[in-house]
């Protein structure tokens, strides 16, 4: 492994404190399916996945577009392949597409000249599907291998986001090139706190919507202390929920009254933080 993480990035445009980046992953069946193939045989289990490119994305694009703001979904291929008019609003909206995989399964166990043929395959495909340029990558369940940012870099990739390390975006030198880690972690991701299912790995119990409230807008406050990016991880299917989505404007108006605060997609934020290495150099 030959990575080098350099300079914490903590001054952000216009002056702003922190940086809030509200993204999405829409998984649609294939959340369900990569969990355990039997669930393609069972359709009831499959219609939650497809809430998220129906009635779920409808109420997300709704809430993004009342507040004026343009944000990233992390889409896999089969599911842009699959849903190819869920990829078309969310484009025509305004909005990031970028990489999630191909069927939602981890990397792991892949060769590091399969893993790379495999990124090179799910940014071709995806950059077809959604005519637009790919700059990023989530890995499913964040994922990745100790060669994931190297590939990313060499494919002209300017960012992951994928690493609980940091509060901060920083900067990767990898012998691929260099790349900004927008880091996550599970306290910002609705499915530790919303997903659900009948059967193991997610037979869990619903966290309230007060309770995550309190958590995340607790984190909130936090990160814009230390001036760092407050990156949320969103399923349209999970947060998409009538009930749920209210929680998007909660965060959203304690964002706006903490002031100082930047929105950018994820491509923005990187270009920001790859721009300070031009400079120092
Ligand atoms: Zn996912």
């Amino acid at each position: 492994m030959t990575e080098t993480n350099t300079a914490t990035v903590s001054t952000f445009p216009a002056g702003c404190r922190s940086v809030l980046c509200l993204t999405f992953d829409l998984d649609a069946e294939t959340m369900w399916t990569s969990k355990d193939p039997d669930n393609a045989t069972r359709p009831a289990v499959l219609s939650s996945g497809r809430y998220d490119v129906g009635p779920g994305l409808d109420l997300v694009l709704q809430t993004l577009a009342s507040r004026g703001l343009r944000t990233t979904f992390f889409v896999p291929t089969l599911v842009a392949a699959t849903h190819q008019d869920a990829v078309r609003r969310i484009v025509d909206a305004g909005h990031e597409i970028a990489m999630h995989g191909d069927d939602h399964t981890p990397l792991r166990d892949r060769a590091r000249s399969a893993e790379a043929t495999h990124i090179r395959g799910i940014k071709d495909k995806l950059e077809d599907l959604a005519q637009t340029k790919v700059d990023g990558y989530r890995a499913p369940l964040y994922d990745v291998t100790e060669h994931t940012r190297t590939i990313l870099a060499e494919l002209d990739c300017t960012y992951s986001s994928n690493y609980m390390d940091s509060v901060h975006p920083y900067l990767v030198h990898t012998c691929g090139g260099v790349l900004a880690e927008i880091p996550v972690h599970w306290i910002l991701d609705d499915g530790p706190h919303m997903l659900f299912s009948s059967s193991p790995p997610n037979h869990r119990q619903f966290i309230t919507n007060s309770q995550v409230t309190e958590m995340w807008t607790a984190e909130l406050h936090a990160i814009h202390e230390l001036r760092g990016v407050a990156t949320f991880t969103l399923h349209p299917q999970l947060v998409g929920r009538p009930s749920r989505r209210q929680l998007i404007d909660r965060i959203l108006d304690e964002a706006e009254t903490l002031g100082e605060v930047w929105y950018p997609t994820m491509a923005e934020l990187a270009q920001h933080a790859l721009r300070q290495v031009q400079e120092a150099g």
